[in-house]
């Protein structure tokens, strides 16, 4: 698809962008260029611009305001060994974009589209993707309603913007596992819900359990089933992933997808990481009582999250309001450290892409 390119007339001296580039953490830095198509029910998707980074402006009565019809999606480019760069499974969060935006009742992007507009941004920042394994540039699509109209029903003008944030390692202090606070009060996403939608809304109504894990002391919440509050379902915006061992054959277990789960791609990726190294694999519902009782027996060896930004963080302690219990005695397990490698291994294409996950941009 032809992009309309209407890039900066002087970019950043390297000088200045290396100073924005260090120690950039998640999310807190932006690249100098964005990507926007506009939507009108009449005539489609515009011809995309690539323009400066900035501020856009909004009608006051724009429904995304006041109604929340809002998605995004997060990928990453990796720098490669061989010096070129490379999306991640762009292919995944086009689909998965476009599922979200069913379930919000908004018009679907086309997959040339959204792969163009990665492609442009990412040839343009081409300088922000640092070269150090760990690091990357994460790509941030969004799309939100537009009309100016305070009728409750779908809008008829969407905007599609893409921009991009250089994350340095998610754990500059080292590798660490968190501890998670288990949310019976409050609930993510419940069945019919939006939960299996990267829809703006679930974020915002789950802030409140965030900060209660905060307030009991915790890293991080993990959100339990709707109906009964006894079911694994997520850690904050990252999959749930056991390890059991099964006479000492390694075993991944997450919980199955109920529609209440975020189809995380990392998660899809582990899936079959897990045939290809030969071990065990089944999604499953598990229970917060069996997750307590086997981490305790040492049959459920470890407990990890799994997500784009941060690839894999492992639990060391569970607490809630019935009581607290250590997983893999509080330390980091040896699988959740061979999976990050051999994820990063992938990402950063030191080992063969065998399933063509890596979409090279020259
Ligand atoms: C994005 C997200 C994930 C992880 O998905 P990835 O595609 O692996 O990054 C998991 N849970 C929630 C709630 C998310 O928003």
């Amino acid at each position: 698809m032809k992009i309309d390119l209407k890039p900066l007339k002087q970019v950043l001296s390297k000088f200045d962008r290396e100073v924005r580039m260090t120690n950039p953490g998640f999310g807190r830095v932006f690249s100098e260029h964005m990507v926007i198509s506009d939507y009108e029910a009449s005539s489609g998707w515009s011809t995309p611009i690539l323009q400066p980074y900035g501020p856009i402006t909004l009608d006051p009565a724009a429904s995304i305001l006041h109604y929340g019809q809002s998605i995004f999606e997060g990928l990453k480019c990796y720098p490669q060994k061989n010096g070129n760069v490379a999306l991640f499974r762009p292919v995944e969060n086009w689909k998965r974009m476009n599922e979200s935006a069913h379930r919000l009742a908004m018009p679907s992007i086309p997959e040339d589209l959204f792969i163009s507009a990665a492609e442009a941004l990412v040839r343009q920042d081409r300088s922000w993707v640092s070269d150090k394994r760990g690091e990357s540039l994460y790509l941030r699509p969004l799309m939100f309603a537009t009309e100016a109209a305070l009728g409750v029903r779908p809008s008829i003008s969407y905007r599609f913007v893409l921009f991009a944030s250089p994350c340095g390692s998610y754990f500059p202090q080292g590798y660490k596992a968190v501890s998670v606070w288990l949310s019976e009060d409050y609930i993510r996403a419940a069945p019919g819900g939006t939960g299996a939608a990267k829809f703006a809304g679930n974020y915002g109504a789950s802030l409140i359990g965030q900060k209660q894990a905060i307030d009991h002391g915790c890293d991080q919440v993990v959100w339990l089933d709707a109906r009964e509050h006894r079911y694994l379902e997520e850690m904050g915006g990252m999959n749930i992933c056991l390890v059991e061992k099964k006479n000492n054959q390694i075993h991944l277990v997450t919980p199955e997808l109920t529609g209440t789960i975020l189809p995380g791609i990392t998660r899809l990726s582990l899936i079959q990481i897990s045939k290809d190294l030969d071990w065990g694999f089944s999604e499953r519902r598990i229970s917060t009582q069996e997750w307590q009782e086997k981490s305790i027996s040492g049959e459920f060896s470890e407990t990890f999250a799994c997500g784009t930004a941060a690839v894999i963080t492992p639990i060391r302690e569970v607490k809630s309001r019935t009581g607290s219990w250590l997983i893999n005695q509080g330390t980091i397990g040896p699988v959740a450290l061979q999976l990050r490698e051999y994820l990063l291994d992938l990402q950063h294409g030191e080992i063969p892409d065998s399933h063509g996950w890596l979409h090279p941009i020259n």
